[in-house]
């Protein structure tokens, strides 16, 4: 029987993370999936990053992962989002290539050693005294692991529904995980259902682009790899179009025949990607939603229409697609349909992503509830550096939310669970500020160096990057620029500071190396990378200084007591859910109150600073 140090199950998003950094870091890995072919698929859209997942894609970089890397190189498309907004909430996309993209994810693993990549369906598992020593496959292989991560995504008793017709698919194309389904139900492992939705495919050539509005991509794109310089493939346009009130006719008329309407469909969906249906229920004063026709490659015919998933029958699609502007003529080349799936209670996974009941048995990816290939990837790369770290004895690789968000979705997962697919959003995280896309790599490429996944080439990249950071500072801190000097600049300053140092003024948000060079000849040896980094550092500094005694106050005055009469229902910005939980519970201390399941730093806080502002907050019938 052969053995590894870990079995990764699964060439999705998660699994490739997962076998990447197992092999970074030196360990034995398998990577077992039902087609060899799955390796690096994109299930739907072919689009990497946006608002909050641009950022898990910058971390998994910053650590030397894959994802980024091979979505620079396939990227037909790259937007930076909320771009008019502060560097903190900005949100890295590429609409990519797919069939350059996948190829591009596989190139990663030719000939790598230590991966040995199996074609086959896992059934089972070896699971002795709650320890997990291997797996089975279909055609009767046995391999045995110290660890073994599972990243089946939405194959778990996968099922597809198109109106009232239902085939059980792990995806279009694919054969659903049932056996592996059933083996982890008699584990005792708590499941529940989702759901989510893609839209229908259309050829290119059917479509009248030349009524439609185009959208080109940014000027200078922003890269998702801290070691890319600019995009590799041909750039391309995206259309524009909109629904309209006869296409919410046509939905609206039909909506019984939706899978998820007409009462075919358990699972909940995800919120924040509704189907077409949805929205039509859900705003019903909308007279009209905004498509993106987005092509799924340089060399395919083959369009992705954002904005229109559905699980309507496919006559109907059929009608409301020829309802839309540009798409009268338009022909689909494959229906769009909902899948439902099984997935495991996040809750049942500790920090390491491993599964509590479970010794060895890590989970990662949409089997957690997450949704998205940025999720699952991040989730890939933090259950498979853990896997390989109990395999050694190693200590646990613990990702805290105030300095990845990484550690956001990890902590809201394994505390908080899910009741929707979970998609990454920046106001997910208290410390936002100082979790920039930008800084990603400030903030964990050390960190991944020491654990031993970030390679040589990246290292001395950013070792030098740390370098001219440092000597940047030193000009800046050293150069002292005056309050008239600024005011002679147009920069509206406060008179009671005449001086401050360069590195101090560029905290002020108006303030730009524009506004000094003509002072201190000498930034001119900064390059211009430098120069963006180090203004968005000092624009934010103030701010998360501030943030970092909170949080250091926070883990100081774990001991402090909490009166029991405290009134949680008067603390502003206390959510209503920590609440009514803290109100239940009563915790003595600020550090029994951090262990109330979803418990969050920034609501820790809050109760704080109640507690310290005395009675006055206290409940009046007292
Ligand atoms: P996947 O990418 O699904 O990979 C699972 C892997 O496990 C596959 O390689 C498969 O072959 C393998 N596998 C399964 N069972 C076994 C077994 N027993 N033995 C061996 N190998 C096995 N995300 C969004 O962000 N927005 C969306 O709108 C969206 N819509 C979607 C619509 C559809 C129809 C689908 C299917 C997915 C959608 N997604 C969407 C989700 C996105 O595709 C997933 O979140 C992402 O692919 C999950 O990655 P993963 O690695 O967890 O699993």
């Amino acid at each position: 029987m052969k053995h590894f140090d870990v079995i990764v199950v699964g060439a999705g998003h998660a699994g490739v993370e997962a076998a990447h950094v197992v092999q970074r870091m030196g360990g034995t890995v398998a990577l077992v999936t039902l087609n060899a072919s799955d390796l690096g698929v994109m299930s739907c859209n072919p689009a990497i990053g946006g608002l909050g997942k641009g950022h898990l894609v910058r971390e998994i970089d910053a650590l030397d992962g894959i994802m980024g890397r091979v979505a620079d190189y396939a990227g037909i498309q790259f937007r930076l989002l909320n771009r008019t907004k502060g560097p903190a909430v900005q949100g890295p996309r590429a609409q990519a290539d797919r069939q350059r993209y996948k190829k591009a994810m596989q190139a990663e693993f030719q000939n790598l050693e230590r991966v040995e990549i199996l074609e086959g369906e896992v059934v089972d598992l070896t699971i002795s005294a709650g320890v997990v020593s291997g797996v089975f496959l279909a055609d009767g292989q046995s391999l045995s692991a110290g660890s073994v991560v599972l990243t089946t995504g939405t194959f778990l008793n996968g099922v597809i529904h198109i109106g009232d017709q239902k085939t059980s698919a792990g995806r279009m194309g694919a054969r659903p995980s049932i056996a592996l389904a059933q083996r982890l139900t008699s584990t005792g492992v708590e499941f529940g259902r989702l759901k989510t939705g893609t839209p229908p495919r259309l050829t290119s050539k059917s479509i009248n682009w030349d009524v439609l509005e185009m959208q080109a991509g940014d000027d200078d794109p922003t890269l998702f790899s801290f070691l890319s310089g600019s995009p590799e493939a041909p750039q391309i346009h995206c259309g524009i179009t909109h629904t309209n009130e006869q296409t919410h006719d046509i939905i609206e008329r039909n909506l019984a025949k939706s899978a998820m309407y007409g009462g075919h469909i358990d699972g909940v969906g995800p919120r924040y990607c509704p189907s077409i249906e949805d929205k039509i229920v859900r705003f019903a004063d909308k007279t009209s939603h905004q498509i993106f026709l987005e092509p799924e490659g340089l060399n395919d015919d083959t369009v992705y229409p954002n904005g229109i998933s559905t699980s309507l029958p496919l006559d109907v699609q059929e009608a409301y697609v020829a309802s839309i502007v540009g798409l009268e003529s338009a022909q689909i080349l494959q229906p769009g349909y909902a899948i439902e799936y099984d997935y495991v209670d996040p809750r049942s996974l500790d920090f390491t992503l491993e599964l509590k009941g479970i010794d060895g048995l890590f989970l990662a990816g949409q089997i957690n509830g997450t949704t998205g290939y940025e999720e699952a990837a991040a989730q890939g790369l933090v259950a498979g550096m853990n896997a390989l770290q109990k395999v050694r004895g190693e200590a646990p690789v613990h990702f805290s939310r105030t300095t990845s968000y990484i550690g956001v979705m990890i902590d809201d997962l394994v505390t908080r669970g899910v009741l929707e697919p979970y998609r990454m959003f920046t106001s997910r995280a208290e410390f936002r500020l100082a979790l920039r896309a930008d800084n990603a790599d400030q903030r964990l490429t050390t960190f991944g160096r020491d654990l031993g996944c970030v390679g040589e080439e990246r290292w001395l990249k950013h070792a030098m990057k740390l370098e001219q950071l440092a000597r940047a500072k030193d000009i800046l801190g050293s150069e002292v620029v005056s309050a008239r000097q600024l005011a002679d600049k147009g920069i509206k300053i406060n008179a009671d500071k005449p001086s401050r140092t360069a590195l101090e003024a560029l905290q002020l948000t108006d303030v730009g190396f524009e506004h000094l060079e003509d002072h201190i000849p000498r930034l001119s040896e900064i390059s211009a990378d430098i120069k963006a980094q180090i203004k968005n550092d000092a624009q934010y500094e103030i701010y998360i200084q501030r943030q970092r005694a909170e949080v250091a106050a926070l883990e100081k005055n774990e001991g402090q007591a909490i009166p029991k009469d405290l009134d949680y229902s008067a603390i502003a910005g206390l959510s209503a859910e920590l609440s009514k939980k803290l109100t239940a519970t009563r915790p003595s201390t600020i550090g029994h109150a951090s262990k109330i399941d979803g418990m969050t730093p920034s609501a820790l806080l809050l109760v704080s600073a109640a507690v310290k502002k005395g009675p006055a907050r206290r409940m009046r019938a007292k």
